[in-house]
């Protein structure tokens, strides 16, 4: 057994962490922002089915295009968003999850000698895949209570003039909406690709426009999207992404062939034929992150306004001690490394009840 610092490891790897959200046993994991309630049985059946006939015909790689999966996720797209949208197959990315979506995406379009601009506190993964491709991280400042102007974010990218941009709507780990006239100044002002990060796009609010109804004329724009939030299907690691055609091929040049297997591609698939049955908790969710806001005020924290599924709340005089009295409790929820704040996921309402419960219990 040697050390990392012993091996002949690349010199921007040295003294890096990984990612590292605490994976724990508990009741009550409200972490990590997953959807907490399960997948319905109905779908249960009919993914299940659809994955026993993918292994009849296992012993061949997969669909490297993943075709027949990409057409559902531009349907669900060109459906689901509160703008008319046309999303086209050939608009489509997918890989086993999003973080692999935007690796992809530096791996195209980063890379040693380029700069990725992101926009702390953010979430932790964009700065991870950019040291993981060699991509350098620079960041720009936020504006008061986490928001990104128009204004502000044009003047980070006119300083640091990114080969990249990420943003996140609405943002990880604060729960913050961002204006599409943000997307739209910092398209204006960069010569690179803009990704937006809509993980949490279901939970905004009913009737918001989101990023996708930019995505016409910008042919640097990627909005990136997840099955592992809303539609509660983290486990099966499928995340996508819709832009210009050009930027799929410039996808597919660094995808090992493959990547994604028949048994994704088949569960992915059947479970986007059930779309409104898998979100239909997303209006349960929104409500008990309405209640958080409501109810962590109550209790004298100072929560802040969330478009996700989780709510960011300061006012917590010391976060590792309320950390470790709800782990106590058989309750995991986020420490983000934000002075006197800490993070919590929606859950169902016996679990946000049980959360309250057992703060208000607490002596602060
Ligand atoms: C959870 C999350 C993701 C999801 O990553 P997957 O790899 O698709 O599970 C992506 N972006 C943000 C901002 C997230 O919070």
């Amino acid at each position: 057994m040697t050390s990392l610092a012993d091996l002949p490891i690349r010199d921007d790897l040295r003294g890096l962490t990984p990612y590292g959200a605490p994976q724990k046993a508990v009741r009550i994991a409200l972490n990590v922002n997953e959807n907490t309630h399960p997948v319905p049985d109905e779908v249960v059946a009919h993914v299940t089915r659809a994955v026993e006939r993918a292994l009849r015909s296992v012993n061949r790689y997969p669909d490297r295009e993943f075709t027949a999966l990409r057409e559902q996720l531009a349907g669900y797209l060109s459906t689901a968003s509160a703008s008319p949208v046309t999303v086209a197959r050939e608009q489509i990315w997918a890989a086993n999850g999003s973080n692999e979506v935007i690796q992809h995406l530096l791996q195209a379009f980063g890379g040693p000698g380029r700069t990725v601009l992101g926009f702390p506190p953010t979430y932790s993964m964009h700065a991870i895949i950019a040291a993981g491709t060699g991509t350098t991280w620079v960041t720009g400042q936020r504006d008061a209570d986490f928001r990104l102007s128009p204004a502000t974010a044009a003047a980070a990218v006119d300083r640091h003039d990114p080969d990249v941009v990420f943003l996140c709507a609405p943002n990880n780990p604060t729960g913050t909406p961002l204006g599409l006239d943000t997307i739209a100044a910092v398209y204006e002002a960069s010569r690179g690709i803009v990704m937006v990060d809509e993980a949490y796009a279901e939970f905004m609010p009913a009737g918001e426009p989101d990023a996708l109804s930019l995505l016409p004329g910008r042919e640097r724009l990627v909005v990136s999207r997840t099955m592992s939030k809303a539609f509660a299907f983290a486990g099966a690691r499928l995340g996508y992404l819709a832009a210009d055609p050009a930027v799929i091929d410039a996808l597919r040049l660094v995808r090992l062939p493959y990547h994604l297997s028949a048994l994704t591609q088949a569960a992915a698939v059947a479970a986007l034929e059930h779309a409104p049955t898998m979100l239909r908790t997303v209006d349960a969710i929104r409500e008990q992150r309405d209640r958080l806001l409501v109810e962590l005020a109550g209790l004298g924290y100072a929560p802040h306004a969330s478009w996700a599924n989780f709510v960011l709340f300061g006012g917590v005089a010391d976060p590792q001690a309320t950390f470790e009295h709800l782990l106590a409790h058989d309750i995991l929820i986020r420490d983000v490394g934000l002075p006197n704040h800490l993070r919590v996921t929606a859950g169902t309402p016996a679990e946000t009840t049980e959360f309250l419960d057992v703060l208000a219990r607490m002596a602060r």
